[in-house]
């Protein structure tokens, strides 16, 4: 989809200055990751006239209680291609890797190199590679492993090396070990909470089947569709911690800061370009 260009009205780097346009490629483990971490921030992006494209490693194939397979990635894919319609983002593309079996290979190190460069991508968004769960802890791994390679020639040469380093980020999480996240840019998505939560409501497979049922909660899911969606933004409400707070106080000011609601947050990377934070400031929607 062909987004509008909108001229951002803050001076950026050389290298972002692509007719003010950025190029932002947001990378999960599974089909709806990129949308319960990013969805807003990427909704706001997207409606702004940046490209955003979000990559899930693995299809999906493995997280249902009752299909898996072909027909479960199937399904899955169709979920994201949906909720990159809601939220209005440039591309959805999933990778067919099986779910729940996802290792940090050579093989899928260039798949994700190639993505990051065929798109050209200013700023990558990754899961930290502290997790629970095995694919998303392997996803940032296989990102940092991308980082620096994006930009050498002689790895995955089928496809050419970005002349740029782009700035990599990672998605908020609660876990604490070797370190806890440290949000060093915050994003108020109440304005866009609307278009995130029914984005996620379009993954019907993972919200109202497969977490529920993990969770043994299953029986509280509402049958009807209108309920139903109203049951997930409710699920998805999260306190702020005092460190998102105080990053969205002095990124917003006080009095705007205590009536944002809902957040995403990200932390810098230090592998890939740093950016300072006054930069991220600017590169974040507000
Ligand atoms: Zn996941």
């Amino acid at each position: 989809m062909v987004k509008k260009l909108v001229f951002l009205t803050v001076a950026l780097p050389v290298i972002f200055a692509q007719q003010g346009r950025l190029r932002v490629i947001a990378i999960g483990a599974h089909p709806d990751d990129c949308d319960i971490k990013f969805g807003g921030t990427a909704a706001k992006l997207a409606k702004a006239g940046h490209a955003v494209k979000f990559l899930s490693v693995t299809n999906g194939d493995a997280g249902h209680q009752e299909m898996g397979g072909g027909v479960l990635a199937k399904r899955r894919y169709l979920e994201t291609q949906e909720s990159g319609r809601r939220l209005g983002i440039a591309e959805y593309e999933v990778l067919d890797n099986h779910d729940g079996e996802l290792t940090p290979t050579i093989e899928v190190r260039r798949q994700i190199i190639r993505a990051i460069r065929r798109w050209n991508a200013d700023i990558v968004l990754a899961p930290r590679p502290n997790d629970y769960h095995p694919d998303h802890r392997y996803t940032g791994v296989l990102v940092q492993d991308a980082a620096y390679m994006v930009q050498v020639p002689n790895v995955a040469a089928d496809v050419p090396a970005l002349r740029h380093s782009p700035v990599f980020m990672y998605y908020q999480d609660g876990f604490q070990k070797p370190s806890p996240f440290r949000p060093d840019v915050v994003v108020a998505i109440d304005d866009v909470w609307d278009v995130k939560a029914n984005a996620l409501d379009a993954h019907v497979s993972q919200f109202y089947e497969w977490l529920p049922w993990v969770d043994n909660r299953l029986a509280e899911v509402p049958k009807d569709p209108a309920e139903r969606k109203q049951w997930i933004r409710k699920q998805r409400v999260q306190p702020l911690s005092k460190e998102v707070l105080a990053t969205l106080e002095r990124r917003y000011g006080g009095e705007a800061a205590k009536k944002a609601r809902y957040t995403e947050s990200f932390e810098l990377c230090e592998y890939g370009r740093r950016a300072s934070i006054a930069e991220l400031d600017k590169l974040f929607p507000k």
